[in-house]
């Protein structure tokens, strides 16, 4: 078997090679592991729970509407900290770049970095640069790592029925954006990338109330994220439709384009299960952020499987685990 560009789209298809690529029996340093696929690692050290997690980047375009790689590049790692309840403190950076890649480029996606970073509160205290021949590489990769202290660490298999599902704000806006930029629609600056380094915005939530599941709707999107909290929580989700938030032009643009919102990245949001006593103070906490203006209920966990949507027309159905993402090299 070959790789294909499916297997890095973050759904079924890519659960497939991970089988292969997290074959370690060295996997656990005595917290949370590789085996537990959380967005983070937790090791406990000298009475503190050091997060720690990777993420590499290869977006296309490089710069799109509301972002860049750079951005992404801190953010994707920022967040993965944050949904494990982790405060970010450091993060390291390696660039692989090809070989007649504009500096002027490069020093645009490392102020763009910075930025994110100060919003972030977190520092890039070490990194790493390689360059390729020409056509080894289209343009420019970065991972970045991240280290984060937790003080509660919240996991993403942690939903109990009763729960509110609760997402910080309007879907898909990032997935569309890279594909209606791609694909040369002219919206202007209609439809942006929600890309945002989460932190300020989760640390107000965690300190207005309990949350008892976390995780970023990266990937695939709202559908990949609600179904692997909810399988690895053994419980059913009930999703109403009429309470989804979506900017009416990503959700156009999404029709135009075939695109179920639902399976597309997000690179600003998270989904959250949060008890009923606490819904208000959390929803309260997040609308206060400017990264969560547009937070909402959007559903109820129950006892079962599956993650069910409630139509807006009174009927049900799945919402079912994507394949992988329908944008690919979305991030
Ligand atoms: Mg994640």
């Amino acid at each position: 078997m070959k790789v294909t560009l499916m297997h890095g789209a973050g759904g079924e298809v890519m659960g497939e090679l991970l089988q292969t690529l997290t074959k370690f029996s060295h996997n656990n340093a005595g917290g949370i592991g590789l085996e537990a696929l959380d967005d983070g690692a937790v090791i406990p050290f000298h009475g503190h729970n050091l997060v720690f997690t990777t993420d590499s980047h290869v977006v296309r375009p490089i710069f799109f509407p509301g972002g860049d790689i750079g951005r992404i590049a801190v953010c994707g790692t920022i967040n993965d900290l944050a949904m494990m309840g982790g405060r970010p403190i450091a993060l390291s950076c390696g660039m692989i770049i090809e070989e007649g890649f504009e500096v002027e480029d490069l020093a645009r996606i490392v102020a763009s970095m910075d930025e994110a970073l100060g919003e972030a509160g977190a520092n890039l205290v070490t990194g790493d640069t390689k360059v390729m021949e020409k056509g080894a590489l289209d343009g420019i990769a970065i991972n970045t790592a991240g280290i984060g202290v937790a003080d509660t660490i919240i996991r993403d298999n942690g939903l109990q029925p009763g729960d509110r599902i609760i997402v910080s704000g309007t879907l898909g806006d990032h997935g569309i954006a890279i594909m209606a930029h791609r694909e040369g629609f002219d919206l202007g600056e209609q439809i942006k990338s929600d890309v945002a380094p989460l932190w300020g915005m989760v640390q107000q939530a965690l300190f207005a109330g309990t949350i008892h599941a976390m995780k970023d709707p990266t990937r695939g999107g709202f559908a990949s994220a609600m179904n692997e909290m909810a399988k690895k929580s053994h419980v059913c989700v009930r999703i109403r439709e009429e309470s989804l938030p979506f900017r009416r032009s990503v959700k156009s643009a999404a029709g135009m384009l075939g695109i179920d919102p639902l399976e597309v990245a997000n690179e600003g949001k998270v989904v959250m299960g949060v008890p009923p006593s606490d819904v208000d103070a959390v929803l309260a906490a997040l609308r206060s952020h400017k990264y969560g203006r547009d937070a909402a209920v959007v559903g109820t966990v129950t006892r079962g499987a599956h993650v069910i949507m409630e139509t807006a027309i009174g009927g049900e159905r799945f919402i079912e685990p994507p394949m992988g993402d329908p944008v690919p090299r979305v991030c």
